[in-house]
């Protein structure tokens, strides 16, 4: 059987390069270090899904990712878990990584909707199929725009039709959105486009956030620095952090572009967010 849940179309009798069946959950937390209008005071209510269908060579989330660690979830404990979330106090439902497994989390979230009074964020990849099943249960997309070259995405992601799968991602979740929405300094609806900037590899980033500019006028963006090399499998030149100069370098044109979005502050140790470039 053909899987049709995203771009590589595995072939499930000979294997499955997510390494994904059913749902399968890393981890629940409420997540303080998202972006400050995601995080808030109260945090985001994160769902981590195990498995991914990108599994880049540096990930910094190996053994979930790569490694498969996590819980298998029914449908049931599913949509408990989201609503035990929201009854937590958290600002909004954050799915991450829920690509594999997009059709059952689609059900879920069509039966817990109206139950919910916070929105719904998805965290993807970027690397996704149809997604035209969340139109209308998702309010918030938190997209990766990861390479503009389809060599870079091959070498670090064996996805050389990344950057065209991006784009056109990217799109349908902006045209779903529409424009930011705001209520209390926290998103209510909209896209917000993530750009992790990798070291020796600015110039691939450029294009990137000029794509961003040209083509997607309402989306935020937010421009990320915490590459670290721990799990790097990939070339000697992504084996160590991105500098001041980089990542600056990076920001500034964003600024020049008059993108609005987020950076982070290089100075903190734990990378918080601060807002506006
Ligand atoms: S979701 Fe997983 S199994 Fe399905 S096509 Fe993508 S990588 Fe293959």
């Amino acid at each position: 059987m053909i899987c049709k849940n995203c771009p590589r179309g595995c072939d499930t009798n000979k294997g499955r390069f997510c390494g994904v069946s059913g749902i399968k959950v890393a981890k629940i937390m409420k997540h303080f270090f998202e972006e400050p209008c995601i995080s808030g005071t109260n945090g985001s209510g994160a769902i981590f899904f195990s498995g991914c269908n990108l599994r880049c060579c540096y990930c910094q989330n190996m053994p979930v990712s790569h490694g498969g660690k996590g819980e298998e979830f029914s449908p049931q404990m599913l949509y408990d878990a989201i609503l035990e979330l929201q009854k937590d106090g958290v600002h909004n439902i954050n799915l991450v990584t829920a690509a594999p497994v997009l059709p059952s989390v689609a059900e879920v979230l069509g039966a817990v909707k109206a139950h919910l009074h916070i929105p719904v964020v998805y965290n993807s990849s970027g690397y996704e199929g149809d997604i035209s099943s969340l139109d209308g249960l998702v309010d918030v997309y938190l997209p990766d725009f990861k390479y503009f070259d389809g060599d870079l995405a091959k070498r670090y992601s064996a996805a050389s039709d990344y950057p065209e799968v991006a784009k056109k991602t990217i799109a349908a979740m902006c045209a779903q959105t529409g424009e930011a929405e705001f209520e209390g300094g926290l998103i209510k609806r909209g896209t917000i486009v993530r750009h992790l900037v990798l070291p020796s590899h600015r110039k691939d980033s450029f294009d990137v956030i000029e794509y961003i500019a040209r083509n997607y006028p309402h989306a935020l963006v937010s421009i990320m620095s915490q590459y670290t090399p721990q799990f790097n499998k990939g070339g000697r030149e992504l084996d160590r952090r991105v500098t001041t100069f980089e990542y600056n370098s990076v920001v500034n044109r964003a600024a020049e572009l008059r993108l609005k979005g987020y950076m982070q502050d290089r100075a903190s140790a734990s990378s918080v967010y601060t807002p506006e470039f």
